[in-house]
């Protein structure tokens, strides 16, 4: 692939103390997350190797024709795109700041909101540009993470590895080996574990089930009736794609702003509220009473947080109903800060700017560039964390979300502060925010209309500083 123009001409900015010292870091995953971690922590003066186990770099991005042998689980595939996805974001408040996800000669699609292709070669390009892919060992697959000490009783991390013959599902796994590391950066995805609805009587239930993790094409559910749970964006887009070629589709909502009960504008597909039961003669009854003889349920209910590679019982980080914890402020364990680390956790944000703030936060940590307080009082912040949420009745699933209105763009300006940076981009906030109200207007067109003109053209501007 022959250098676009952004790769050939994107500037540095930014410049930083000299770091104070120097780790040998593995990090985990070579998605938006695993690169921009490579990308801070080598200009922090560290030493990353990055682990992935896909043939590529790009993580999620990298479209699977492919899915699991069993519709309803993970089956090993890690992508869960679908050939129609389109970003739900525009480009330019998506991308990271010094590298912006502009339409340049190399791209596949010019469109704001693009086609998934785009994106993987915007990420591709970004490991090009930052001289990353040196760094990345592909087919290789993390099995274990364990605290180590050596002969002088520096304590370090074992990663043991093995290598993937061939990428996705099915593919054997060869040749354990382990390395030890000062410090290792978890950046593993959390779109790949389906979660499922919890739907009474659907043991009896003669349907077929599929989760969004397994949906690539409408094809099968051609003039079938068929029922979607869920209505975030990958329930909103599916429903609609298979309303291209199925009789009717019946949407499943848990809650619902009133403006969206109204705004489907295919005359196949209805909005209901959950489903209340499933009967053996194909019946889905939903909580009004309402009931449709389906022939398909698709569960578009997100998905799990797992790390199979960490022992449970080394306590580094538990699972509970999607928290992990305890983390303070979602990236380090207290008691082992700062030579282990989570990025990418957070979801409902601009999250590459997310993931490159977190992963700068982490590099200065490492290097003594920026201090971090104790463990017991960043135990006791996640503490305090915890009550706060239980105080608002908010449910542990919430964790991670920093959508939330109450703390909206609080804990990325946080971060920059950690950090030393700029704050995220005054236009970046408000496009963002425009754009998620666009959203539940106007599910069927907010990708190709829109009304921030003014804004877009700001964007640019401040862009182009980065493009020389
Ligand atoms: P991933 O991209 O999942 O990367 C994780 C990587 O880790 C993978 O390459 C995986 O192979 C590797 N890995 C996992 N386990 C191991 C192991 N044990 N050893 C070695 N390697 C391992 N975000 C947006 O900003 N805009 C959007 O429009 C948008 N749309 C989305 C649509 C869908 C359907 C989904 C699922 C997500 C979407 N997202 C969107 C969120 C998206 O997940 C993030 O943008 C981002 O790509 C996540 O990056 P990541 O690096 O955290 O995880």
């Amino acid at each position: 692939t022959h250098p676009t123009t952004r790769e050939q001409t994107s500037r540095d900015l930014e410049t930083f103390p000299p770091p104070m010292s120097s780790s040998r870091v593995a990090v985990i995953g070579a998605g938006a997350a695993g690169l921009v971690a490579a990308r801070e922590l080598r200009r922090e003066g560290h030493a990353p190797v990055v682990f992935e186990r896909a043939a590529g770099v790009g993580g999620t991005w990298r479209y699977d024709d492919a899915a699991s042998a069993d519709p309803l689980g993970a089956g090993g595939v890690h992508g869960s795109l679908y050939a129609s996805l389109r970003t739900n974001l525009p480009r330019e408040c998506m991308g990271f700041l010094d590298f912006p996800f502009v339409a340049d000669e190399g791209s596949v699609d010019p469109r704001r909101f693009p086609g998934h292709q785009e994106v993987l070669g915007y990420l591709e390009a970004f490991a090009r540009r930052f001289d990353l892919l040196r760094l990345v060992r592909l087919q290789t697959e993390v099995v274990g993470v364990r605290r180590s000490c050596d002969e002088a009783g520096a304590a370090g991390w074992s990663v043991s590895y093995c290598s993937r013959k061939l990428a996705g599902a099915g593919s054997d796994l060869e040749g354990e080996q382990s390395e030890v590391f000062d410090a290792v950066v978890v950046c593993n995805g959390h779109f790949a574990e389906p979660r499922l609805a919890d739907i009474a009587g659907i043991g009896g239930w003669p349907g077929k089930q599929m989760h969004s993790h397994s949906y690539r094409v409408p094809d099968p559910f051609h003039g079938q009736v068929v029922v979607i749970i869920g209505y975030n964006p990958s329930g909103m887009d599916i429903s609609r794609d298979i309303a291209g070629v199925a009789k009717e589709v019946h949407v499943a909502i848990r809650s619902a702003p009133a403006e969206m009960q109204s705004a489907t504008a295919h005359a196949n597909l209805w909005l209901h509220p959950m489903i209340e039961f499933a009967e053996e003669d194909g019946s889905v009854v939903f909580r009004d009473g309402s009931r449709v003889k389906a022939d398909a349920i698709v569960h578009c209910t997100g998905y799990k947080y797992r790390f199979p590679f960490l022992e449970e019982e080394d306590g580094i980080v538990s699972v509970d109903d999607a928290r992990v914890g305890p983390l303070y402020k979602h990236v380090f364990p207290p008691h082992l800060a700062p030579h282990i680390s989570f990025i990418g956790l957070p979801f409902k944000s601009i999250l590459f700017p997310v993931f490159r703030l977190q992963s700068n936060w982490v590099a200065g940590a490492l290097s003594g560039r920026i201090e971090l307080p104790s463990p017991e009082e960043m135990m006791l912040d996640v503490t305090a964390f915890y009550s706060n949420m239980e105080v608002r009745g908010w449910p542990k699933k919430f964790t991670h979300n920093l959508g939330v209105e109450a703390w909206t763009f609080e804990y990325e300006d946080w971060l920059s502060e950690q950090c030393g940076l700029k704050k995220m981009e005054e236009w970046r906030r408000v496009i963002y925010a425009a754009g998620r109200a666009r959203v539940s207007v106007r599910p069927e067109s907010y990708r190709d209309e829109w009304d921030d003109n003014q804004l877009l053209a700001q964007a640019h501007l401040d862009l182009s500083k980065y493009i020389s």
